[in-house]
């Protein structure tokens, strides 16, 4: 078998492209454009490439971007004192705190002063408590796209057997509410599982967010199974050329699952398409006005066999 590569690109241009139509309906019918605040702290070179791609696209799709990029040395106080400001200020529907903030700072504290209306991450405990309970809640970017991806496969996740490795607050746990709502069976494992190739192989439908290069491995796979990779990581090759790979070792695990997401152009598209859904979303909320759908990803897309 020979997986399907799901073209996280297109699908991420498809709903950037209803974000956009819909800020332009709200600007050209009820004067409102949505405003994405981004607060970047110090100067990580990768979180820098995130906020200018967020802020070109936030702008690309008819929005206001207010950027806000602040020493190394700012204050946690100086932080808060800065959301409150952007809590307060009416052309900002959305503010995204880029993490990591430096050690200095409790970011839980900061996030926690984000007005949860403006939390288009969706990560202020009042919203993931919402998620948690079943209430309309902001849903964070990174798990909606990748429901958004695991939907152009399986127009109904009801049902599958899910596993997502990776427990954390910005990927893991939030993915496993999503797919809970959509009435999957949920394993959520993680570094202290027993025996993760066997668990992951129980998998219908597997998520990887764990941060480790090509950790999962072909033997990992149920024959046919769709294999969404989340993971980020930065590696040298050969000739010392440093290149980007995801948690799944891409070529081998092609040869087995039913369908693969590539990094880049799987889930990190999405995430930024997301975000820009969740600002359009938040400015309708804050204006009183009804949520426009944008997220329903039940298109079936992918570039085809590989
Ligand atoms: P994180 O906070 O470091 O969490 C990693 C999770 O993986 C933890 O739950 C950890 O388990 C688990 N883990 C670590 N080693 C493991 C192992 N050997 N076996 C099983 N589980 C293991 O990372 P994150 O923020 O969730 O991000 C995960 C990856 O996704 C990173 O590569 C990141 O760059 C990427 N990411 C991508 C996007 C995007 O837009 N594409 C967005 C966010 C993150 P414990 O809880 O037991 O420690």
């Amino acid at each position: 078998m020979t997986a399907r590569i799901i073209d996280g690109k297109a699908i991420a241009a498809e709903l950037r492209g209803r974000a956009a139509d819909a800020a332009h309906r709200l600007a050209r019918d009820r004067s409102l454009v949505p405003g994405l605040a981004v607060v970047l702290v110090g100067s990580n070179p990768a979180s820098e490439v995130y906020v200018g791609s967020k802020t070109r696209a936030t702008v690309g799709s008819g929005m206001r971007s207010f950027d806000h990029r602040l020493p190394e040395t700012t204050s946690e106080a100086e932080l808060t004192a800065l959301i409150g400001r952007l809590n307060a200020d009416p052309v900002v529907h959305g503010i995204l705190l880029q993490l990591p903030l430096p050690a200095h700072i409790d970011a839980q504290k900061v996030i926690a002063a984000i007005d949860p209306a403006k939390d288009v991450d969706g990560l202020h405990p009042m919203n993931t408590g919402r998620l948690l309970a079943g209430l309309p809640a902001p849903a964070p970017c990174t798990p909606l796209g990748c429901i958004i991806l695991a939907k152009s496969i399986h127009s109904a996740l009801e049902g599958l057997e899910v596993v997502v490795i990776g427990r954390s607050n910005l990927v893991g746990k939030p993915l496993a509410q999503l797919l809970l709502a959509e009435n999957a069976t949920v394993t959520l494992a993680h570094s202290k599982t027993h025996d993760l190739p066997a668990v992951s192989r129980r998998a219908d439908l597997l998520f990887a967010a764990v941060g480790r290069p090509e950790m999962v491995r072909k033997g990992w796979i149920k024959p046919g199974a769709t294999v969404i990779d989340v993971g980020v990581n930065r590696v040298v090759g050969v000739g010392g050329i440093s290149r980007v790979v995801g948690d799944v070792a891409f070529a081998e695990v092609s040869e087995v699952a039913g369908a693969l997401t590539p990094v880049p152009g799987g889930v990190g598209p999405m995430t930024i398409a997301c975000l820009l859904a969740n600002t359009v979303r938040a400015a309708c909320v804050l204006a009183g006005l009804p949520e426009p759908n944008l997220t329903t990803g039940d298109r079936r897309r992918t570039t085809g066999d590989k």
